[in-house]
């Protein structure tokens, strides 16, 4: 699928104002997946025009977060960087009469929306700014009234794209205000850059949420200002909680979370990429097969319902794939791959292997079920008279199946709890041979000991 004559470049752009969550996490996602399904370039590009608001320990969380998912950018840029670009194209647009100073105060802008909205009407700006005389404009220069600084949107025919996802849309300007870009004071909103930057960086696919659909609208028509290729457009639909509303709690749940949660960063990618397309969710460890999978056509213009619980999931049954080499420098010291492939079934979080280590190692707590000491002292016994270097855990169940007559759970639950000290776990033949027979031997016998009745 590689067009080596169109180099396919996606970018994610998020405002350093904020940890990165699970919806911009997801929007990332599809980014870079369509960059690298397509041999194309994936840019991060921090959106920091506005100084107030935008800190460095978020630029550094989205960096890490997006390394963390795999999510290695090929170039970052950064829009604080960039102002003289922004600056000379705002410029060539207002030679060419596409950006307007407009002198209303927010006070004046609202009244005039009270009154639109009073009459039934949409509260569309109506380019008052473009009728003042010289004269006026000068009055209001001499009084020092700084403008701010509108993109006279065309007219003259609909804004029309073929969305990836949506399908053609059609958006009619003349109920569109024309949008302020640059603040009085000179600092940059968000529309304008953003475009300069699509069309400056080559992008050629632009994949966000669903809210940003309006502004494709305007910004479609900058692009045609500045003489500039438009990119295509995937807008995915929005992120709900499982509970099937926005959540406000989807907007704290990122990476951080995830990682204190045991998920696997290859579980983030196995559902974010395929919640609310009609492609089923699949845990996969390596991402390959998601990346050459993508097709927007399979994107559903619902909502995408996110469920944690199902997250989690996903990750226990990814951990349950996982190769030793994939988790070495995670599991407790001298932790080895048999032992990893005896408990890796028992695994919700690779963190947990370190319980099972614990109870291979030792010490454990001696179960205390007074009835099975016999038993015990019988098992005891067999265990010292069996084969170790095989099978020990058949050789000694089927022995003392024989000898004691029992079966099914009699049989297993109390050497399980006395070589484990638990009720349940891996299974018993992978673990057994890790625990060893020095272990072994010494646990029967304590259990044994601790369960003599009478
Ligand atoms: N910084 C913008 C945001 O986070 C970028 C939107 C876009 O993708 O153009 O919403």
């Amino acid at each position: 699928m590689t067009s080596p004559s169109f180099p396919v470049v996606t970018r994610f752009a998020p405002s350093p104002t904020g940890r990165l969550h699970v919806g911009n996490i997801r929007t990332a996602l599809h980014s870079w997946m369509l960059a690298r399904r397509d041999g194309g370039r994936f840019v991060l590009r921090i959106d920091d025009t506005d100084a107030e608001r935008s800190e460095e320990r978020y630029v550094d969380s989205i960096r890490a977060d997006l390394a963390w998912l795999g999510l290695v950018p090929d170039q970052e840029v950064r829009q604080s960087a960039r102002f003289a670009l922004y600056q000379a194209r705002f410029d060539a647009l207002v030679d060419a009469g596409r950006i307007y100073p407009a002198y209303e105060s927010a006070q004046e802008l609202d009244l005039k929306r009270k009154v639109l909205l009073g009459r039934g009407l949409p509260p569309v700006y109506d380019r008052a700014a473009l009728r003042l005389t010289a004269a006026e404009r000068a009055a209001l220069e001499s009084d020092r009234v700084r403008p701010h600084w509108r993109f006279k949107l065309d007219h003259d025919s609909p804004i029309e794209w073929d969305d990836l996802v949506r399908g053609p849309q059609r958006f009619d300007p003349a109920t569109m205000s024309d949008p302020v870009v640059r603040r009085a004071d000179g600092s940059w909103l968000y529309m304008l850059p953003s475009a300069i930057d699509d069309a400056d960086l080559g992008i050629t696919h632009v994949v966000r949420g669903e809210d940003h659909v309006s502004n494709t609208a305007l910004q479609l028509q900058m692009f045609a200002a500045m003489g500039a290729p438009a990119p295509a457009f995937a807008h995915a639909a929005l992120l709900t909680g499982s509970e099937g509303k926005l959540s406000k709690r989807l907007g704290s749940l990122g990476v951080d979370h995830f990682r204190e949660g045991g998920i696997e960063p290859a579980a983030v990618l196995s559902l974010l990429t395929r919640i609310g397309t009609s492609q089923p969710v699949e845990p996969l460890v390596d991402p390959a097969p998601l990346i050459e999978a993508l097709d927007f056509a399979h994107f559903g213009r619902a909502p995408a319902r996110f469920d944690e619980a199902e997250l989690a999931q996903v990750s226990a049954r990814i951990v349950h794939q996982l190769p030793f080499d994939a988790v070495a420098d995670r599991l407790p010291e001298g932790m080895d791959a048999a032992a990893w492939a005896a408990v890796r079934p028992n695994l919700a979080a690779v963190a947990e292997a370190a319980d099972w280590w614990g109870v291979i190692e030792g010490p454990i707590d001696p179960p205390t079920a007074a009835e099975d000491g016999a038993y015990l002292a019988q098992a005891a016994t067999a265990a010292r008279a069996i084969d170790w270097a095989g099978d020990p855990w058949h050789a000694l169940t089927a022995r003392l199946k024989a000898e004691s007559g029992r079966k099914g759970k009699p049989l297993f639950l109390p050497l399980r709890r006395a070589l484990t000290g638990r009720d349940h776990g891996p299974d018993m033949a992978a673990l057994l041979p890790l625990i060893g027979r020095d272990r072994a031997l010494a646990r029967l016998d304590a259990a044994a000991d601790s369960n003599r009745s009478g």
